[in-house]
Order: structure tokens, then sequence, then C-alpha cells
């Protein structure tokens, strides 16, 4: 799907892409399809807000289509917006080895006047409560995330908000951003925090991050995991 609906106050996806435009699901299905027949691995769904896909089918139920072609496959997709991250599409992914356990869902913050300036349209407590089902349904999930540091106005307890919040989540993978603004946007004309402040506040969470990170990845020390290599001597 192409485009999105959501108007984020720090982006120009919208003005840019236009709104939502959904492909058909047969012609999304037969082109996976094709994919899988001629040898291809990893196909990834990919739209700008991609769980907001309204095509004939919900975006669930078209995952869980796609995910019945005979074949040696995985799927991902990305992005998705929290706000439209159904238990549904959860389930889907919990019950089809085919789907890769990897959930990108963008946080951006962990301060709810943060997010409703950012008009992200869930709290934190929404969020939380979405990443503990995922993590619930699909125990070794590889749960990642964004996270806008130094957003217009955002005080120093705002932004350890976000601390704790990243910090209670466990994210295996964290897109950490320093702010800046995009002509055209609303949060371009909203005030802005110095620079230094806003890297400063990148270097804190990308260290928690690391961290955190480094404690996640011991929970599959001793497994062995199927893998896709795409290099390398054999690649
Ligand atoms: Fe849409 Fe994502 Fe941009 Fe928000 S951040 S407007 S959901 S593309």
């Amino acid at each position: 799907m192409y485009g999105c609906n959501n108007f984020c106050s720090y982006c120009v996806v919208p003005y840019v892409r236009g709104r939502e435009r959904s492909r058909r699901s047969e012609d999304v299905l037969a082109e996976i399809e094709a994919l899988v027949k001629s040898g291809y691995k990893d196909i990834t769904l990919l739209g700008q807000n991609v769980n907001s896909y309204k095509g004939d089918i919900s975006f669930p139920k078209l995952l869980a289509k796609a995910a019945e072609f005979d074949g040696d496959y995985r799927l991902r997709f990305m992005t998705s917006h929290p706000k439209d991250a159904s238990k549904e599409l959860v389930d889907v992914m919990a019950s089809s080895p085919k789907i890769a356990p990897h959930f990108h869902l963008p946080m951006q913050s962990g301060d709810n006047r943060i997010l409703e300036m950012m008009n992200r349209r869930y709290t934190v407590e929404q969020y939380m409560e979405k990443a503990a089902y995922i993590k619930e349904k699909i125990p070794l999930v590889a749960l990642s995330s964004d996270i806008i540091c130094g957003f217009p106005t955002e005080t120093e307890e705002e932004f350890e908000n976000t601390l704790k919040a990243v910090d209670a989540v466990g994210f295996d993978m964290l897109f950490a951003f320093v702010y800046s603004p995009r002509t055209g946007t609303p949060a371009a004309k909203m005030e802005q925090i110095p620079h230094e402040v806003k890297t400063a506040r990148f270097a804190r969470l990308s260290e928690l991050e690391n961290n955190k990170a480094q404690a996640l990845n011991a929970r599959f020390l001793g497994k062995t995991l199927k893998v896709l290599s795409d290099g390398g001597e054999n690649g």
C-alpha cells in the first residue's frame, strides 16, 4: 500500500505521498506466490502504515493468506502504526512459522503529552499493552521501535519518561533519531529545543538501548536459529 492518512505532526509523508491507497489482495497474493515459486526466501509487505491496509480483506487476513503458499520462505511487514496493531494481527503472526517473529512498532515517545503533540493517537499505556501482548504470544519475538529525541517542547522529565518506557518494554533494536524539523509540518512551527540537548538525549537513549539489547540477546544463547545469508562465501 502507499501513502498515509495519519498526519503525525513531524512527518511529511502524507503531504508528499498522499493518502492511503491499498493494492487489491489478489494482486498482492499473486505476486507473493510468483516470488515464492521463483525461489525468493524473504518477502516484505510494505507500506508507510501497512497494518491499516484496507483492501478487500483486512491486513491480518492478507498476511494469513500470504503465509499459505507451499515453499520455504518468510514474510515480514513494515511499518506498523501502534493504533492499527490488532490482537488479530499478533495472533496470525503467532500461528504461522512462515511469518518472521519480528515486529517493528514505532513508539516515538514514552510521554503522553509529547505523543499528543506528535498527533500519534495512542497513549504510552496503550502502547505498553500491545507490546506486552506481542511478547506474550510470540515469546522469542524481536521487537523493534523508533524514538524521536528532542521533539519540540520536550522537557527533561518527559524525555525521562521515554527512557523509562524503553527500559520497561525491552526492545531488541531501536532506531533513535534526533528530531529535525521538516518544512511544512506543524512540529516545525513549534518551540524548538537546542541541538546539544537533543544530541545529549540521543546519547543517553542509545546507551540505555545498547545495554538492554545486549541483555535481551542472551535469551538466544545456546539456541540454533534459522537465518538468511545474502552474502559471504556461499551467498
Ligand atoms: Fe504516517 Fe508514519 Fe508519517 Fe505518521 S510517521 S504520518 S504514520 S508515515
